[in-house]
Formats: structure tokens, C-alpha cells, sequence
């Protein structure tokens, strides 16, 4: 096991406490032995092949999350490889640039399946906008997980009608670890949710930023949407 454990004890005046808590003693001195799992201590220390997906709404910094991940890997001088879909040039042909543009080179590609010829002698394999990607792209990165590569994922978990976008669904279930990010509804200040359209237009892929799309919470977008269908 790579994991850490770490047992640390404290004491909580309280009077009741919780199954999950093993009480030592009636003065309410309760041990807990917490695991502490975290991206810092796992993939890289182990150097085992996994899978890590960084998904959310549109303006929720997952881009950034992905970039971080991967400069800190490169480094550490580890061999990096970063992938996006072809259909994703807002901002930059071979970069990787998220929308407060911190950027880094990556590779457009045109299916999933381009990826796995270009994975030799890789430590860390990054992936943005995996929404857009084929539903090849689970096997994909199974396989490259499987040959020890660490791969992190990151795209949109849900459409603008706040359905699963592509394989997003499948790569979650996948991975072994989910990291979930949040934008700020812009309508009331509480925690976004799904990527609200602005535009009428009803294809599933509609490249866009601050004009096409707004972050907002559930409350919003029911009575957004509820607008919107009953014009
Ligand atoms: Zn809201």
C-alpha cells in the first residue's frame, strides 16, 4: 500500500459521537484513523499507471487543475504528453490554454485512437476537453493506465441541457480518482453547476465562452430552462 495513514488523535467535548469514531476512553478522547488520500502522495510516489478525472461546468478551472497537475510533473522531470481534440481551437492550435490563459503545449488530435501512437516512453499522459473526444478514448486511457502510464483527463461533465456529455460518464467510472470543480453561479453566488447556454441553438457541441455560456447553480438552470421551454 503507497497510501498514507495517518492516526492522529484529538480530544472532542462532545457528547455524542458517531459510529464511525472508535471512543478509548469516557472522557471523550477518541482516536481516529483517518486515510488521507490525496494526487500528492499517490500516482507519482508509486509510478504506477492510473487514471485521475478532472471534470465540471465551463468556468470552473479545470483546465487550470489539468495544467498544474502536468507542469508540476514536468517539473519533476517526468515525460509528459498533453492531447486535445482537434475540434477544440478556440484559443490555440497546439496548446493546451485555459481561459485564464496559463497554457502548455499539447497535441491535437484527430480520434482517440492517434493517442496511443504517440504514448511511447511517457510517464504522464494529459488529456483536455475529453468531452469531445470518441467513446474509444475509455479504452484509450485504460490501456495506457494499464501499461503504467499516469493519465489525467479533463472536460465537461455535462452538456448545456445538463445531460452526461460524451464519455465523461464512462471515464469517471473508470478512473480512480474523480476530482469534481465548481464555477460560481453567476446569477446568485453559490456553488455552479452545469454550463448554461446562451445562444438557441440546440447542437451538443457548440464551442463557445462568455457569450455563448454562463455557470450556473441547479435552482438557476431549472428556472432558466423552464423559460426558455415554455416561450
Ligand atoms: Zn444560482
Amino acid at each position: 500500500m503507497g497510501y498514507k495513514y495517518f492516526s492522529y488523535f484529538c480530544e472532542i467535548k462532545c457528547k455524542d459521537t458517531h459510529s464511525l469514531v472508535e471512543k478509548k476512553d469516557s472522557d471523550s478522547k477518541i482516536f481516529l484513523n483517518i486515510m488521507i488520500y490525496s494526487e500528492k502522495n499517490s500516482p507519482e510516489q508509486l509510478r504506477r499507471g492510473s487514471l485521475e478525472v478532472i471534470c465540471g461546468s465551463m468556468f470552473s478551472g479545470k483546465t487550470e487543475e489539468l495544467i498544474r497537475r502536468l507542469k508540476r510533473a514536468k517539473f519533476a522531470k517526468q515525460r509528459v504528453e498533453i492531447f486535445k481534440p482537434k475540434i477544440d481551437t478556440r484559443y490555440s492550435e497546439d496548446e493546451v490554454v485555459s481561459h485564464d490563459k496559463t497554457s502548455i503545449t499539447s497535441t491535437p488530435v484527430e480520434s482517440s485512437g492517434s493517442i496511443l501512437l504517440m504514448c511511447s516512453e511517457v510517464d504522464v499522459v494529459g488529456i483536455d476537453e475529453a468531452q469531445f473526444f470518441d467513446e474509444g478514448i475509455v479504452d484509450v486511457c485504460t490501456a495506457l493506465a494499464d501499461q503504467g502510464i499516469r493519465v489525467i483527463v479533463a472536460g465537461l461533465d455535462m452538456d448545456f441541457r445538463g445531460k452526461p456529455f460524451g464519455p465523461m460518464p464512462a471515464l469517471m467510472a473508470v478512473a480512480e480518482d474523480v476530482y469534481k470543480t465548481h464555477a460560481i453561479c453567476v446569477r446568485c453566488g453559490v456553488l455552479a453547476y452545469v454550463s448554461h447556454r446562451l445562444v438557441q441553438e440546440e447542437k451538443q457541441v457548440l464551442l463557445g465562452e462568455m457569450n455563448e455560456y454562463e455557470p450556473i447553480c441547479r435552482d438557476c438552470f431549472n428556472a432558466a430552462t423552464e423559460k426558455r421551454f415554455s416561450k
